[in-house]
């Protein structure tokens, strides 16, 4: 299926093809914004949205991703709702999408054109780049490139999938933690396939690789989901006012595994 890049949010989330095949992508959509704002936001402005962190958008304060060299007032300052994998020295930020969350589950592939008429495909994994010490060049775009869509291979068949939000207020909040899941169970009761993608922790949508490995051909006790996805998430370097976001992480993927899989026909 192909999504325009400028379809607007509230559509999308509408479209009765997405609904069916790609249930994940309009909660995910539904959990964004406010419902003015789904009205006027498009696919590829949500996509490339920057980082909600209190420091950018604050020009009395040192930033990185805002002004190369300034510094990070993040690190030392309020960090509660950033990043903690995937980061670096230079900027801890998170990104703010929903929906590249389930894009990222469904292994969707961003079209772009360029201003010569040049077209070319980026994963949806590989369109936000992690921020190094460069955090202010944050995809893989050029300047002038357009993207014209997205698009969604079909989905694994017989599974289901969902997005939760953990967020501080039921609507118009950012994600604390998000998860985007796709799951499929087997003969025996035991996961033929899995696929799990976090939002707040990353400055990109996180795919758990590690725990999708772990985790496939298990009947898995919610401890042992737990445990797969804070080995997919060694590598965190989380501070000290969100830490606690690898433990919500861990209950998150634990909760909605255990769901998905009661809720198997
Ligand atoms: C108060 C508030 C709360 C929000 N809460 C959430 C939330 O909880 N979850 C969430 O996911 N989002 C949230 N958003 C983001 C919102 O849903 C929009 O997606 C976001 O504001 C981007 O707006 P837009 O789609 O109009 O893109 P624009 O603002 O028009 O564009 C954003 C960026 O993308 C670039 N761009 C746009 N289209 C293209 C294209 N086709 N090709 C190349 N570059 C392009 C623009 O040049 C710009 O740099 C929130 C926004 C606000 C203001
Ligand atoms: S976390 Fe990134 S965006 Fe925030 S202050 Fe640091 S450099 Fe700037």
């Amino acid at each position: 299926m192909l999504i325009g890049g400028a379809v607007r949010n509230y559509r999308l989330a509408r479209d009765e093809g997405i609904c069916r095949r790609y249930p994940a992508v309009a909660r995910a959509v539904l959990a964004g914004a406010s419902g003015q704002i789904r009205t006027q936001a498009t696919v590829a402005g949500n996509l490339l949205q920057r980082t909600r962190c209190p420091y950018f958008q604050n020009t009395t304060t040192p930033c990185n991703k805002r002004e190369p060299g300034s510094g990070c007032a993040a690190v030392a300052g309020v960090h509660r709702d950033l990043a903690v994998i995937g980061t670096s020295d230079a900027c801890v930020a998170s990104h703010p999408s929903d929906l590249a969350v389930p894009l990222a589950a469904y292994d969707a592939v961003v079209e772009v054109r360029r201003p010569d008429g040049a077209e070319w495909t980026v994963p949806i994994h590989d369109l936000h780049r992690l921020p190094g010490d460069t955090p202010w060049i944050e995809t893989v775009l050029e300047p002038g490139d357009l993207v014209t869509g997205v698009r969604l291979p079909p989905p694994p068949a017989g599974a289901l999938a969902t997005y939760r939000k953990v967020r501080d207020r039921w609507s118009y909040a950012f994600a604390v933690v998000s998860l985007a899941a796709v799951l499929r169970v087997g003969a025996g009761g035991r996961i033929d396939e899995i696929r799990l993608a976090l939002g707040g922790v990353a400055p990109k949508p996180w795919r758990l690789w590690a725990a999708e490995r772990l985790l496939v051909g298990t009947r898995p006790s919610d401890d042992d989901v737990r445990a797969a996805t804070m080995t997919a998430l060694a590598d965190a370097r989380p501070l000290p006012d969100n830490a606690f976001k690898l433990d919500l992480a861990a209950d998150l993927v634990a909760a909605v595994v255990r769901d998905l899989r009661g809720a198997q026909p």
